[in-house]
């Protein structure tokens, strides 16, 4: 018999609950009771829809983070808030998000607060996922102390519920690695001190009656060197004398050369990501001793396409006659990562919507899977025959399938990822087009999102506001921010980007091979949640999607207008994708049919275009050795967007951080004219990489931090501007925020830039 279990559950809810119940909260408008009681409700109500599991996370369920809640379990809390004596809940979103010096008065919505305050945990991704943790802080002297309060009273809620409760928690080896020393000690000198509190909450879980805990060390399907996997062998023999079971979870990929590592560690089973390499899980099962349990990860947790089931129980009918009680299934990782119930959808197309599962929908395949691998096919036939009608009429679909686009594509050779000519060549000519002072003055494109537009766009969506009018009052808008640009006395202007939602899904809406969810929503970080468009077809530009908008703001200047695009590598990184073709193809495909908008925007006098890139760092395999794979088609997607226009048009390229050092090479390979980065954040090391590198091209390190609504000095711009011409040549230097300033107010933007102009405006006085 096959046992089936889930690795965890989205907690935000179907309707997003747990997003308001805590914005209510962090606001001041309901009490931390109404806040507890929707959490409790949310946790009842998935477990509910995991009836029939064999086991059931529990302690996946988290009010902000579960590894911020794994650092609390731990005793692990930064020193500056230890030994507060408010609610211990407030403690928690303390650490989470800061607390300004005055946010007690105001309630706070800001994560990024220092200065009187108290600083928030530094936040980063979680693996190859847009989920974003805090980061434990560890140092030389951090000790360990056991509270598993909040795991023990969600366990007894369970139990309470009658669940098969699986306390999940994350491994000591995946927590030490993900946190981060500052004292430069070594992490790994911790686990000795750690191991015991590990111990202890197991034994803790034991005497609850707890057979089976899930311990998570999705390091494990990363590069590991000595120390690291010694560090497994000593954590796992130090916990092998629990009175618990333990299944060591690992996931978002295979484990390749830790294999022999992880299937020989002494704890009663290991989970492991099913979906990718085949050939990896079965010479694992050649590897597992006999008594060891195996959690095979079938369905999908990161996508949102129906599995196969057909073709997964071909697969496993043999495994499961081989392994028999051994076997266990789940989906391939925590449900975290989609969102929660297509049935939420009732605007989706209905012939898209039958190729899709979501969360409730995928522990519906485990579930018939489970049948069908333990009562025989027929159990389950008609659930069988609806899933692979669903498929094939996925497979056929000329919605999917675009002829014109293979064709398209099959002529989009190298020679259209080069430009005519080199950069030595083009500059002088974009030079003299463009006449620009020396340290040129711009900003990355978006202006203040108003509460205005947001109205305007909310009620043209409704059907309140015709198309004429939402396009008058855009126009209005963008009239507004070019005068203010050019009232400021900025070099090179934008349109503002007031007619765009979100810069993915502005352009999904525009093109022919994306769908759009309403409920679709996954969690992003705390009680932020991001909605990716679905990419189920060929895509195809059916028509100019920005030319009308920046045409319109270059008419209301002489000043050059930068065209504003999103890139193909962005686009395919923040969206769902297609599970039936490779992503280098999908991304080749937006490529080539952005590749169209950008020769219209040049056709149409616009002088400079910038590509965003923002999510491009972040589509990096979570092996180095994968990499160059990956960024080889990833510039070869932006060269051929980019690079058919003249010598003469200048392209940007902007990137929202400033990690560079170890991927230096392929931006330089990007061939941008210019690049802007994130920058004020980092005080200018990354540039060391640019410098090291001697990077030819122009380079925007961001003068400030628009995450903030501090305005920045001259002075300030001034100094850090003269610091980066310490490693760059100036003659290359561009000035500019970080980011886009979408999310700042026109009262702190205005300052900002009239600061950033008078500092250019400084530097090109010779002193
Ligand atoms: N052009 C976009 C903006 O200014 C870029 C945003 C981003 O890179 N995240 O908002
Ligand atoms: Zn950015």
């Amino acid at each position: 018999m096959a046992r089936l279990h889930n690795l965890g559950f989205a907690r935000i809810g179907a309707q997003r609950e747990l997003k308001w119940a805590l914005e209510r909260y962090w606001k001041g408008e309901s009490g931390r009771e109404a806040l507890l009681a929707t959490a409790a409700e949310l946790r009842a109500r998935h477990w509910a829809a995991q009836q029939g599991l064999d086991a059931v996370p529990v302690g996946d369920f988290s009010l902000y983070d579960q590894v911020l809640d794994m650092s609390f379990t731990l005793g692990n809390l930064p020193e500056r808030v230890r030994g507060y004596h408010g609610d211990e809940l407030d403690n928690y979103f303390r650490v989470a998000r800061g607390r300004s010096a005055d946010s007690a008065a105001h309630g706070h919505d800001e994560h990024h607060a220092c200065c009187g305050g108290v600083a928030a945990g530094e936040m980063t991704k979680w693996f190859n996922t847009n989920y974003h943790y805090i980061v434990p802080e560890l140092n030389a002297h951090t000790a360990f102390k056991l509270d598993a309060s909040r795991l023990l009273a969600q366990l007894a809620e369970a139990q309470a519920q009658g669940v098969n409760a699986k306390p999940v928690l994350i491994g000591p080896v995946t927590y030490l690695a993900l946190g981060k020393a500052h004292d430069g000690s070594d992490r790994l000198e911790l686990l000795d001190r750690l191991l015991p509190v590990y111990a202890e909450l197991l034994e803790q879980l034991a005497a609850q009656g707890v057979q089976w805990v899930q311990i998570d060390e999705p390091i494990l399907v990363t590069e590991l060197d000595a120390d690291w996997q010694h560090a497994f062998n000593t954590a796992y023999h130090q916990l092998k004398s629990c009175r618990v079971k333990i299944l060591l979870a690992s996931y978002f990929g295979p484990l390749l050369d830790n294999k022999y590592l992880a299937a020989n560690l002494p704890v009663a089973g290991l989970h492991v990501d099913a979906l990718a390499d085949r050939a990896d899980v079965q010479q694992l099962i050649g590897l597992l001793p006999p008594h060891k349990v195996l959690s095979l990860g079938v369905i999908d947790g990161r996508n949102v396409w129906k599995s196969d089931l057909g073709e997964l129980l071909a697969w496993l009918e043999p495994l499961a006659a081989q392994l028999g009680e051994r076997l266990w299934l789940a989906p391939s990782c925590s449900l975290l990562h989609v969102p929660v119930d297509l049935e939420s959808e009732t605007t989706l197309d209905p012939e898209i919507k039958s190729w899709l599962a979501f969360g409730l929908q995928k522990l519906d395949e485990l579930r018939v899977l489970g049948r069908a691998l333990n009562e025989g096919r027929a159990a389950v036939a008609s659930e069988l025959a609806h899933n692979a009608a669903a498929l094939a009429s996925r497979r056929a679909s000329p919605r999917v399938h675009d002829a014109q686009v293979a064709q398209a594509l099959q002529q989009a050779t190298p020679a259209l990822e080069q430009r005519h000519s080199a950069y030595a060549v083009r500059a002088p000519l974009q030079a003299k087009k463009l006449g620009l002072p020396a340290w040129p003055t711009t900003t990355i494109g978006s202006f203040p999102q108003t509460a205005e537009i947001r109205r305007a766009r909310k009620e043209h969506k409704a059907g309140h506001l015709s198309d004429a009018d939402y396009e008058k009052a855009m126009r209005a808008e963008i009239a507004h921010c070019v005068r203010e640009q050019e009232a400021v006395g900025l070099d090179v202007l934008v349109h503002g980007e007031a007619e765009r939602n979100d810069m993915v899904e502005y352009f999904g809406e525009q093109l022919a091979g994306y769908a759009f969810s309403s409920h679709g929503w996954v969690q992003s970080y705390g009680s932020r949640c991001v909605k990716p468009p679905i990419l189920y077809g060929d895509v195809k530009r059916t028509r100019p999607i920005t030319v009308d908008w920046i045409k319109y703001a270059q008419s209301l200047t002489r000043r050059p207008m930068k065209g504003m695009l999103t890139g193909p590598v962005t686009m395919l990184n923040w969206s769902f994708v297609r599970d039936d073709q490779p992503r280098s193809l999908s991304c080749r495909q937006l490529a080539l049919a952005l590749r169209g908008e950008v020769l219209d925007l040049e056709a149409a006098g616009v002088p400079i275009i910038q590509i965003d890139e923002a999510a491009f760092r972040e589509g990096l395999p979570l092996r180095r050795a994968h990499w160059q794979e990956y960024l080889d088609w990833a510039i070869a997607s932006f060269r051929l967007m980019a690079n058919g226009v003249r010598d003469e048009t200048q392209i940007h390229s902007h990137m929202c951080y400033s990690e560079f050092n170890d991927i230096i090479a392929s931006i330089a390979a990007m061939d941008a004219d210019v690049i802007t980065i994130e920058n004020s954040r980092s005080g200018l090391e990354l540039l060391a990489a640019f410098e090291d590198f001697a990077y030819p091209n122009g380079i925007g390190p961001g003068v400030y931090d628009i995450h903030s609504p501090n305005v920045p000095t001259q002075a300030q711009i001034v100094e850090r501007m003269r610091a980066a011409a310490r490693r760059i040549a100036a003659s290359q230097l561009w000035v500019n925020p970080d980011c886009g300033l979408k999310t700042r107010q026109w009262k702190e933007v205005v300052p900002s830039l009239a600061h950033m102009v008078a500092a250019a405006r400084q530097l090109r006085v010779p002193t």
